[in-house]
């Protein structure tokens, strides 16, 4: 349970004044909340930082304001001048002056007894906004701030400036981070006494405060120590959170679960093809972490296509003739529809029960399912997320693997390995990730790799086409349909909007199935489960043949008979994304192809990234052209990453803090791995403020 001591930080912001359904909704879309999830908490909306400020310390006199800049001056009322009735289009003028010069307020669709109540004729009041000139007249329209003369406290000097969207004012923004940190408790201090002095760092709610009303501009830059402290705050707690999951995998024994044959062996034999050496290194390698008492922790990274999925399937098998059971996690139904498809027959060969569990299992056979979980009867749980709801209950689960795990954040990491005792964590990735965020994201793990793919493959190989192109490429379509190819359709991203999404996508399906008939399936998201599944049934069956699909078909899947993809407005996505699609073809013998149809004109730096496509199937590299051409910020900031998303944290700016806090994570575990020191307490406060709670449930279960 929380400590009630936070309960404030996770009050709902429509708590705020001001804050009624509508404005929270805009507030949800801005702090990338989903509605359907959850409603942004104050802990959310403390947490969102000022990119700038605007700084109403400039008080030149209005003469000398500068065209176009933000300036505050004390003036004096001289006049009111009305629109004329016939004429309320005009705007409402009133004239003042201070000792440098004149200057005319403008106020369009003007409350004009508002007006006079906050801008009376003969009184000193301050006003602030951006001066232009107009023939020379210095003129200020819709002033942010009128302020009485005596009243000069309430004009903020420095004011924080937010990323906004669209019906979000700054004010009401501001106004509601401002309640909201007058409502916020007093923390105990979790960062020690020492690092405290040394780095100079605020308190926590000090660090807030400073940001949010800051006094000089300096406090709202990304390397204040204000914005450090938070920065170093939330570095900590990610690290805390992955240095427990860390401690209850690794430095506990788990179970030995050495190779007997019984299965592993026989699996080898039902295997449509023969293992490569990247797959026999790492089952070898994850073969002896099985073996061992200490638990595993591996990462398994390998590009799109290279075959990660059979040697997850030796490792399941290993488990199985010692008795134990596997659950494997993935992202999408579709994706686990697919690898119960693979695993399910063969598995049955050998001898081993098999079950499907996703949100979409109901009544009867969800009760039958769950069932055989908790008897022992299955030994391979495949599912989505569903697998880790209370209702499961696993007979004695003993490996938990995550498929392409850049989908899933460490709470469902945690609370999968929860389900088991002291299980085994194998996790699957093909996002290759650089370096420096390896740690951010897994924390120290073991890793293997898997460099090359299954042989026989040939390369993809990748044309750019403009979209005016379109009916020549229909053409090419119509040639392949003919001799039996089967291609994919990707439409295009549609950030702002997933219903614009959705009309693509139907707008393309109906475009071509009236071209090329029933061949033409669809697939996207918003489609109910099961008709996604029949819709890739069909398509994997031959039923269709020209898919038209979100990037639902992005992780994953597989189809191996398909050779063409087509990614419609391509410029749109990002390089992994453009990889990870483009994996979907190029899996069976056939020569594939990938068009990349763009909109012209296109960006330096578009065309750059399309190119890098045509030059290289190398996810390495495709992954670090990326980060080359866009920044790691931003490779962080998508929401394709899949990488831990920082607020509060920059990590080109505040790397060094990473690697102090991966180190104080060590240490404050190494010394009270269960945070029952009072600083201890504090640092579980941490983890709830950062939302890494699961780790905190590991504590209990410890
Ligand atoms: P990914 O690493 O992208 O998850 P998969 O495990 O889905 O890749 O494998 C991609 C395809 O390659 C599948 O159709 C699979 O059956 C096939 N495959 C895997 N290993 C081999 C192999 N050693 N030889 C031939 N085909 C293989
Ligand atoms: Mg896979």
């Amino acid at each position: 349970m929380r400590p009630t001591l936070l309960d404030p930080f996770f009050a709902t912001i429509r708590s705020l004044s001001g804050i009624g359904p509508k404005v929270g909704l805009t507030i949800s879309k801005l702090l990338n909340i989903d509605p359907a999830q959850d409603e942004p908490r104050l802990i959310d909306l403390i947490q969102l930082m000022p990119h700038s400020v605007i700084d109403r310390r400039q008080r030149p006199g209005v003469a000398f304001a500068l065209d176009g800049a933000v300036t505050t001056a004390e003036i004096v009322v001289d006049y009111h001048q009305a629109p004329p009735s016939n004429n309320k289009r005009l705007p409402y003028r009133i004239f003042g002056h201070d000792d440098t010069g004149e200057i005319t307020l403008v106020f369009f669709h003007a409350q004009p007894n508002w007006l006079k109540s906050q801008l009376p004729e003969g009184e000193k009041v301050i006003v602030s906004g951006k001066v232009e000139r107009f023939n020379g007249h210095v003129t200020m329209v819709h002033p942010d701030y009128i302020v009485p003369s005596s009243q000069s406290e309430k004009l903020p000097l420095i004011e924080p400036v937010y990323p906004l969207t669209a019906g979000l004012s700054g004010k009401t923004l501001g106004r509601a981070i401002g309640e909201a940190l007058d409502r916020l408790p007093l923390l105990p201090e979790w960062i020690d006494h020492t690092m405290l002095k040394q780095s100079g760092f605020p308190s926590f709610g000090v660090a807030l405060r400073r940001i949010h009303t800051p006094v000089d501009p300096a406090d709202v830059s990304v390397d204040s120590l204000p914005r450090k402290r938070l920065a170093y705050d939330e570095f900590l707690a990610g690290q805390l959170a992955l240095g427990l999951v860390r401690h209850k995998t690794k430095k506990l024994a788990g179970k030995a679960n050495p190779p007997r044959g019984t299965y592993t062996k026989k699996l080898l034999h039902v295997l449509p093809f023969t293992l490569t050496k990247g797959q026999e290194a790492a089952i070898a390698e994850i073969s002896q972490d099985l073996a061992s008492n200490e638990a595993m922790l591996r990462l398994l990274q390998g590009d799109v296509g290279s075959g990660k999925t059979v040697v997850a399937f030796m490792a399941m098998a290993q488990i199985a003739e010692n008795g134990g059971q596997s659950a494997l996690m993935a992202p999408t139904e579709v994706l686990a529809q697919q690898h119960f498809a693979t695993i399910s027959p063969l598995a049955e060969k050998i001898g081993l029960k098999t079950v499907l569990l996703t949100g979409r299992e109901k009544g009867k056979s969800r009760e039958k399912i769950l069932a055989d979980i908790k008897s022992g009867q299955t030994a391979f749980i495949i599912g989505t997320h569903a697998l880790i709801q209370d209702s499961v209950d696993y007979h004695n689960l003993s490996l938990a693997i995550i498929d392409e795990q850049h989908r899933f954040g460490v709470h469902q990491r945690l609370n999968l390995l929860a389900k088991g005792i002291r299980p085994d964590m194998l996790v699957m990735t093909a996002t290759p990730i650089p370096r420096t965020l390896v740690m951010t994201a897994f924390g120290d793990m073991d890793v293997s790799q898997l460099k090359e793919k299954p042989s026989g493959r040939k390369p993809v190989t990748t044309a750019i086409l403009p979209e005016e192109r379109l009916a020549e490429l229909l053409d090419r379509v119509s040639v392949a349909l003919q001799r039996g190819d089967k291609i994919y359709w990707i439409c295009p991203l549609v950030e702002e909007s997933e219903s614009l999404e959705l009309t693509s996508v139907e707008k393309r399906f109906e475009f071509l199935h009236a071209r090329f008939g029933n061949i033409v399936g669809i697939v996207h998201g918003k489609m109910a489960a099961t008709e996604k599944d029949q819709a890739m049934q069909d398509f994997k069956q031959g039923k269709t043949r020209l898919l038209v699909a979100t990037t639902v078909v992005e992780v994953g899947v597989d189809v191996p008979d398909a050779s063409i993809m087509i990614i419609e407005h391509a410029e749109r996505f990002g390089l992994s994304q453009l990889h990870q699609l483009r994996g979907r073809v190029g899996r069976g013998d056939k020569q594939s192809s990938c068009i990349l149809l763009y909109k012209a004109p296109i960006g330096k730096i578009a065309e750059a990234r399309l190119n890098v496509m045509r030059e290289t199937q190398d996810g390495f590299r495709i992954a670090e052209e990326d980060l080359r051409l866009r920044g790691e910020g931003e490779v962080l900031g998508t929401r394709q990453s899949g990488l831990p998303e920082f607020h509060m944290a920059d990590l080109e700016v505040h790397s060094d803090l990473l690697a102090i806090a991966r180190k104080d994570a060590r240490l404050i575990l190494e010394k009270d791995p269960q945070l029952m020191s009072e600083r201890g307490q504090a640092l579980r406060l941490l983890l709830y403020l950062f939302r890494q709670d699961g780790a905190i449930k590991l504590l209990r279960a410890g």
